[in-house]
């Protein structure tokens, strides 16, 4: 299907904006926003409230929930010590009533704010730029910032609802109460994850979950009192040894032990050990036999030494079921008008896109820019991408916001003629 003139004169709207969207990804990426750093994290917060209620979106705030207080890691630079983020939510009713489309983003990124790595650096050849969060996601957020003023100036009263969380990197849980109640009240739900490289939009997700082992034993002198002593360091290693048995990667099951600690002197048999570990699972079922199968590594009585666990599973894999398939080749097909190619594909890693289609509301969630070497110190972001994705995500929004029913719902008699339909 050609685009319509209004779709035309939106994308060249966009396209009139691409050295305006490179300068303030620019600014953007500036601000350091490394979760937890929440001075960052409100500047560049309150900088994208107001744009969105420029727009006529009302903003609110919804208090963030503590964190597990057992997933602090040793040794590391713990953003767990920072008071739980705000997850901003706002919302703008349109021309159709109260909006069915929610916009998810995060707004802190991997990076540390006292790290070297702090601005937007262009290459000489202009086709990329790296910088810290440069597509994961300040890239994302900012073209469905600019998606929305431009459809806003070609005068069409879209309604939406954009949610902006900012522990996503650390997992959600500071926010997912949050994502999960925006989650029921909206149709479709579309995520600002960078693209894959090649621009794959992922289609699909493994789950996961952490879990903490706390192995406790008996101190005692190595030398003088060895026989009295229950090393908690050996008890941890005998539980870890069962979890890399747990491991079956054709199943879809993989378990990660690390950090780890035990002991603090040589001489001395240690009374404390711990590991924490990270599990990915292929699809519901797995996950609770894991989930059972990680608790019960725990011993009863007293009898030392002793395992305790800790687990909590709390992004479930994302399947990719009938409504997400229709969205997907809705946004494929949208994509292929605008001669752009979308391949699908799927991903051990995981994002909010798990957390809002668990709750209900059927996700796309890598619909922001192309870029790669993410979490990494040469992060970087496909210049160009600014421009057609915004493109893109312009013109699904006006799509959907006329068509909602015919992305989601079965429509084999609407379907034209001989089209292909891959589901690649
Ligand atoms: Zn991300």
């Amino acid at each position: 299907m050609p685009l319509s003139a209004r779709e035309s004169s939106l994308c060249h709207r966009v396209a009139a904006r691409a050295s305006a969207l490179l300068e303030d990804l620019a600014a953007h990426v500036a601000i350091p926003t490394g979760t937890g750093h929440a001075s960052g994290i409100d500047h560049y917060r309150g900088l994208l409230l107001a744009r969105l209620e420029a727009l006529g979106g009302t903003a609110r705030l919804v208090p963030g929930e503590p964190r597990p207080a057992w997933l602090r890691l040793p040794h590391a630079r713990d953003p767990i010590d920072a008071p739980p983020p705000p997850t901003a939510v706002v919302s703008r009713s349109g021309s159709d009533g109260p909006p069915a489309i929610l916009l998810a983003g995060h707004l802190d990124t991997v990076h540390d704010p006292r790290g070297s790595f702090r601005e937007l650096a262009v290459a000489p050849d202009g086709l990329t730029a790296s910088g810290p969060g440069a597509a994961d996601m300040k890239g994302g957020i900012l073209i469905a910032v600019a998606a929305l003023e431009c459809l806003a100036e070609e005068g069409h009263d879209l309604g939406w609802t954009f949610v902006l969380n900012a522990d996503e990197e650390i997992g959600s849980f500071q926010s997912a109460a949050a994502l999960r109640e925006a989650a029921t009240v909206h149709r479709v739900g579309l995520a600002l994850e960078p693209a894959l490289p090649d621009g794959s939009l992922v289609i699909e997700r493994m789950g996961t979950g952490m879990f903490r082992i706390d192995a406790h034993g008996r101190a005692a002198h190595v030398g003088r009192e060895f026989a009295r002593g229950a090393s908690a360091v050996y008890a941890l290693a005998r539980t870890i040894t069962r979890i890399e048995a747990m491991v079956d990667l054709e199943a879809g099951r993989i378990l990660n032990i690390g950090p780890i600690e035990g002991g603090s002197v040589v001489n001395a048999v240690p009374d404390h050990a711990a590991a924490w570990g990270n599990v990915r699972f292929r699809d519901a079922a797995t996950q609770s036999a894991l989930e059972q199968e990680v608790l019960a590594l725990a011993t009863r009585g007293d009898a030392l030494p002793s395992i305790d666990v800790h687990a909590i599973f709390n992004r479930p894999a994302k399947p990719f079921t009938p409504p997400v398939q229709r969205l997907a080749r809705f946004v494929r097909d949208t994509a292929e008008d605008l001669g752009q190619t979308m391949p699908f594909a799927s991903t051990g890693g995981v994002c909010d896109g798990n957390i809002l289609q668990e709750a209900g509301l059927p996700t796309l969630d890598t619909l922001g820019v192309r870029g790669g070497n993410l979490h990494r110190n040469d992060e970087y972001i496909e210049v160009s991408s600014l421009v057609d994705r915004c493109q893109l995500l312009a013109t699904l929004l006006l799509r959907l916001s006329l068509g909602l029913d015919q992305a989601l719902e079965p429509q084999e008699r609407a379907e034209p003629p001989g089209r292909p339909r891959n589901a690649g």
